[in-house]
């Protein structure tokens, strides 16, 4: 029957972990995978999340279904999270909010819904580069997709001239997207005033800003300061939509804890954008799954938990920003003479390292390190054990 099936290509981040698993070398690091790893290396389990479980298997739950929008104390304390605790958005009742299955769920809610309501364009423009996974799930969603400019592989940083120029020719009504902070693969975000900007020339142009915000509190350790962009554009009067992932922020990667908001322009049309947000999510999926989101409620909801939660997501932001910073020093003692400036004023998990394809595969073969083809590192994944050995090939390979 499936004879006209072609096979098709691995998926290009999983396939360097594949890569990784089959090399003997003791040194082997795999820079490829985008989730935290602690200082030895190992998958973190935050203490505030392994207490929240601990108290919701001591409540004893029943294991109902939830209603198609997902856990309340969930999804209400996660658009909280994004747009502040006394937004006036909130408590004007403007948003719809629904759980989504982690921030790819949010996304293809998102986009199942653009499809079918947003009659202005069906065209969402991308920075170049964007996550991989943004294309596919627009384009299955039957959307189209284009892309402007964004990372500047001269600076490795920002192309803000780029960028606005490429947005001001956008067509009106046009979506575009936005990473709300640690853009991934690049580490590259807009500072505040950048973001400043953005807002008005995408006003201007009338378009509609669709945020992704897969790393809040992951970028600088502060939930609040990472949600700049987002509350920028929403004091600007921007009816923005909203993915929110869970996976970084709390390490809830295989639970799939995610939300996904529309802003309305009244509590009355937000109740009918509600209502065909369920009828989107009910033939998908049915109900989302409620033991992670739960977690998620607990610790966002309970105070003591929640001081300790956004202690541990500053924990984690920190290591990253001194492996950064250990990584830059370290190439200046192996003698580099390039300008590693960009390691250290890029944020998030990853790293843009700025390295050619011909470098990436010296790095693999000559010092079993792997990452992705565009030379993208996830800092998750450097530890005080291993970051001089990295200085040290990247030099090698780069000088
Ligand atoms: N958006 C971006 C930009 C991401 O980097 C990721 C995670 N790699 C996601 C969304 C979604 O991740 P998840 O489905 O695990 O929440």
């Amino acid at each position: 029957v499936w004879s006209n099936v072609e096979m098709g290509p691995p998926d290009a981040i999983l396939g360097v972990t594949e890569a990784f698993k089959k090399d003997t070398s003791p040194k082997k690091m795999n820079l490829g995978v985008g989730a935290y790893r602690d200082d030895a290396g190992k998958p973190y389990v935050l203490p505030s999340v392994k207490k929240a479980e601990d108290a919701i298997i001591q409540a004893g739950l029943d294991k109902e279904y939830a209603g198609i929008i997902g856990v309340p104390d969930f999804y209400n304390a996660a658009i909280k999270l994004a747009l502040g605790a006394d937004s006036p958005v909130i408590k004007e009742k403007l948003n719809v909010t629904t759980q989504a299955i982690s921030g790819t769920g949010a996304l293809r809610v998102g986009a199942n819904f653009f499809n079918t309501w947003y009659t202005k364009s069906k065209n969402f423009w991308l920075p170049t580069p964007s996550w991989g996974n943004h294309t596919p799930i627009l384009k299955h969603a039957g959307l189209k997709v284009s892309s402007y400019r964004y990372y500047d592989p001269n600076t490795c940083g920002f192309d803000f001239k780029g960028a606005i120029e490429d947005i001001k020719k956008i067509p009106e009504g046009d979506v575009i997207l936005l990473h709300a902070c640690a853009h991934n693969p690049t580490g590259v975000d807009p500072k505040p005033e950048q973001w400043k900007e953005l807002s008005q020339v995408i006003k201007e142009r009338k378009l509609f800003p669709y945020f992704d915000m897969a790393y809040q509190g992951f970028a600088s350790g502060s939930t609040d300061t990472d949600a700049f962009a987002v509350r920028t554009f929403i004091k600007d009067g921007h009816q923005i939509a909203l993915s929110q992932s869970f996976s970084k922020n709390m390490g809830l990667y295989g639970e799939r804890v995610g939300a996904f908001s529309i802003i309305c322009s009244s509590a009355e049309e937000a109740e009918r954008v509600m209502s065909q947000v369920k009828i989107i999510i009910r033939p998908l999926y049915s109900n989302p799954p409620v033991h992670g989101a739960r977690i998620a409620a607990k610790i966002l909801n309970t105070p003591e938990l929640n001081a300790q939660w956004l202690k541990e997501v500053k924990g984690m932001a920190d290591r990253i920003i001194t492996m950064r910073q250990r990584l830059q020093d370290g190439l200046k003692r192996e003698g580099s003479s390039r300008n590693w400036q960009h390691i250290t004023d890029q944020i998030g998990m990853f790293c843009f390292t700025g390295l050619k394809p011909d470098q990436v595969e010296k790095l693999t073969k000559e010092f079993s390190i792997y990452l992705t083809k565009d030379g993208r590192i996830s800092v998750a994944g450097v530890s005080s054990n291993n970051v001089d050995y990295l200085a040290h090939a990247i030099h090698q390979v780069t000088k």
